[in-house]
């Protein structure tokens, strides 16, 4: 399939480009000490992280660990409670540690240890990225540093117990806002200070190149498994896939199987509260041209052009940008991005919880509104959606919030 000048039948192996660049946006925007950093990385991930060693070890750890390939699951209450369209979800929920995370966290990991690096360092926000990299870095013998602003660590409670549980080590940050963006710096600042013996996990496609590339390719199993085992059970590709999208790993993962295929491809971001700036966390639907965190993307900015504040019900999708390949995907229109609200998206929790017995993140939840309206538009055909995590971290605020619907 060619669009807008991408030959997607070669994409993969064509971008990003030797700087990290999907057209226009991804690049490594960072001092030089940590450009020298990055490359090591680079390196080794071409050298190593092809190699047959390597790649046969990750399938074994990916069958034996973590419990793949995970199921695709055909929800028929869900799809004639709708209409004639009929719903299918990838259940990365059934991943180990339930949720995608975990694939690319064990792909850097085990980059980590057959580079002879001693510690695994990354920032989290609302503590799943540093879950998913505690199980990897306790799985091959290697030391943790989860960087977490004072802040989140007195709201992620459960997330800080499982990381210490697994023997990670968790530094407060205590500057700033002391929230995910000054972990993130200070992650950063200790990368530069250590990446002789550790190397730095990130959590999703975005950061400096060569990250965006290798957390995709990390995920694309999840891409892979489901257009298999989609073609098997049905006997024909699915009509639509739809992903939620925070920084964007584990849509980037799943659209990889699907580029070059005939098949509509639907990003979704979270709205929130609505459209306003501060509301909602819908980078590519309404933000701008702008580097942050080390590479050129999209993002919502405040009247300075810093990074804005985002806000929505799901604090895994909460970020002002989304990973470069997604802004590129959206400029060439191969892949569409919409939004689905707060609103939308509890109401789809509690419709697949009910109706299915599978209770997803709320992030997840996102993208199974936005597939539930687009069912009625299509009138007839099949939609694929990335269960991307299952929702037993929400409990404590569904509780809170939305107690009364449980009665
Ligand atoms: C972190 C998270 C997300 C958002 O991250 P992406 O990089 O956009 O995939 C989505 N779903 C779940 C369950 C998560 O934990």
């Amino acid at each position: 399939m060619i669009k807008n000048g991408v030959d997607f039948s070669t994409y993969l192996k064509s971008y990003p480009d030797d700087a990290g660049y999907f057209g226009p946006y991804g690049g490594a925007y960072i001092s030089e000490e940590l450009q020298a950093a990055m490359q090591e990385i680079t390196d080794a991930y071409f050298n190593i992280a092809k190699s047959a060693k390597f790649v046969n070890e990750l399938r074994r750890i990916r069958r034996e660990f973590q419990g793949r390939p995970t199921p695709v699951s055909h929800l028929e209450r869900l799809s004639n409670s709708l209409g004639r369209v009929q719903l299918y979800v990838k259940r990365e929920d059934l991943n180990h540690t339930g949720a995608h995370k975990l694939n690319h966290c064990m792909g850097e990991a085990l980059l980590a240890k057959f580079m002879g690096k001693k510690k695994v360092i990354a920032e989290t926000g609302a503590g799943q990225h540093g879950v998913a990299l505690a199980t990897a870095a306790s799985y091959f013998g290697l030391e943790c540093d989860i960087y977490m602003g004072k802040v989140d660590i007195m709201k992620q409670a459960p997330n800080v117990a499982r990381m210490k549980i697994l023997g990670a080590n968790v530094v407060e940050v205590t500057h700033g806002l002391q929230t995910l963006k000054e972990a993130v710096d200070a992650a950063f600042q200790a990368y530069s200070r250590e990446y002789k013996d550790a190397i730095y996990c990130i959590g999703s496609v975005v950061g400096p190149h060569p990250f965006p590339m290798m957390v995709r390719d990390f995920q694309e199993v999840v891409g892979i498994e489901a257009r298999e085992q989609f073609l098997d059970m049905t006997g024909e590709l699915p009509d639509a896939v739809v992903a939620c999208v925070g920084g964007g790993s584990n849509a980037a993962g799943f659209f990889s199987g699907f580029l070059n295929d005939p098949v509509k491809i639907y990003g979704v971001e979270p709205l929130g509260r609505g459209p306003k700036l501060g509301d909602h966390a819908a980078s590519l639907n309404y933000g701008s041209e702008g580097i942050m965190h080390g590479f050129n993307s999209v993002m919502l900015k405040d009247d300075q052009g810093d990074p804005a504040p985002v806000y929505s019900v799901a604090s895994g999708l909460d970020y002002p940008s989304s990973g470069p390949e997604h802004a590129f995907w959206k400029k060439t229109g191969r892949v569409q991005y919409d939004v689905a609200d707060d609103e939308e998206a509890i109401d789809a929790f509690f419709k697949l919880s009910r109706l299915e017995g599978i209770i997803p993140a709320i992030e997840s939840a996102h993208a199974l509104a936005f597939a539930m309206r687009l069912s009625q538009k299509m009138r007839t055909g099949s939609i694929l959606v990335n269960l991307s995590g299952r929702g037993d971290k929400d409990m404590d605020y569904i509780l809170e919030n939305y107690g009364d619907r449980l009665d």
